[in-house]
């Protein structure tokens, strides 16, 4: 990807670098429980959700260690595709006279504080509904540039187009119809709604694209496919809800590899957000 020179959001908390220690106090999870979906990590979910639990409680933050150039660079790139995603839906919503609000953005080293409780960098990237703010970490970083090599940087964007989808059925009111029907219908059909929320945020990170393709050509032939299955397979976003007491679903997925990219080209190709609704689809 081409991003270099292009504008930054200035909706960007950096706190990388700083100490979570301090934040926890009084913190932790309170009544806020982020339900980390761990299905594509292969994990055990109740593990995870117990490391979360107590990952307030302990710090092992590289605090106040100064960014490296590399660092740096991959904040402006977070800036820049920010910036994209913005301009994006700024111009969709303004389409149907509605305003955008955009969310910030917040970078953090191992463990961060939101308004959906305490989170550690085994969090992996998520949206929270309650502050509005998408939340990544540098390390998850690390490890999609390990694993994915060269179209790294189209994945990472590919996340964060992802993420900013879950603010768009923020601002929408599907998040909150999905939650919603948590405990009125049965699990099964939950997870259900649920991996059509994370396709539909696919296919809103596809209109990103599309968008963003127009606007600078920096997509290549190939990065897609290539991009989106790498992060899907690196396990690419955990949802959170607000809520007290919960049941982690045994068989929820994102849906697989194939759904997912077949959404996002879905987005990519049509642009149309119209186009998206993943929840009457009758074929995934
Ligand atoms: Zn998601």
């Amino acid at each position: 990807m081409r991003w270099q020179g292009r504008r930054k959001s200035d909706n960007v908390e950096d706190r990388r670098g700083i100490s979570g220690r301090g934040l926890a106090v009084g913190g932790g999870l309170g009544g806020l429980i982020i339900v980390a979906l761990y299905f594509l990590l292969g994990g055990n979910p109740d593990e995870i959700v117990q490391s979360l639990q107590t990952q307030g409680t302990t710090s092992t933050a590289a605090a106040g260690q100064p960014l490296s150039e590399k660092d740096k660079e991959m904040g402006d790139f977070v800036s820049v595709i920010l910036a994209d995603t913005e301009d994006v839906w700024r111009t969709v919503f303004s389409g149907s006279g509605q305003q955008y609000r955009e969310p910030h953005l917040v970078l953090f080293t191992d463990q961060v504080d939101s308004a959906c409780g305490y989170a550690g960098a085994a969090t992996g990237p998520f949206y929270c509904p309650g502050d509005e703010k998408v939340y990544l970490d540098l390390s998850f970083f690390d490890e999609m540039q390990l694993k994915l090599g060269a179209p790294g940087d189209f994945a990472l964007g590919y996340v964060i187009a992802h993420e900013v989808g879950h603010h768009v059925q923020n601002l929408l009111g599907i998040m909150d119809q999905v939650m919603s029907r948590r405990g009125r219908v049965g699990e099964r059909e939950f997870n259900q709604l649920q991996v059509r929320l994370e396709l539909q945020a696919d296919f809103l990170a596809g209109v990103w694209a599309h968008y963003a393709r127009q606007a600078a050509d920096y997509l290549e032939q190939g990065d897609i496919e290539e991009g989106l299955n790498a992060a899907s397979a690196v396990g690419d976003d955990r949802i959170q809800r607000q809520q007290q007491g919960y049941v982690v679903p045994d068989a929820f997925t994102h849906g697989t590899s194939e759904q997912r990219v077949r959404w996002f080209k879905k987005g990519l190709e049509t642009g149309d957000i119209n186009q998206g609704d993943t929840f009457n689809a009758s074929i995934l």
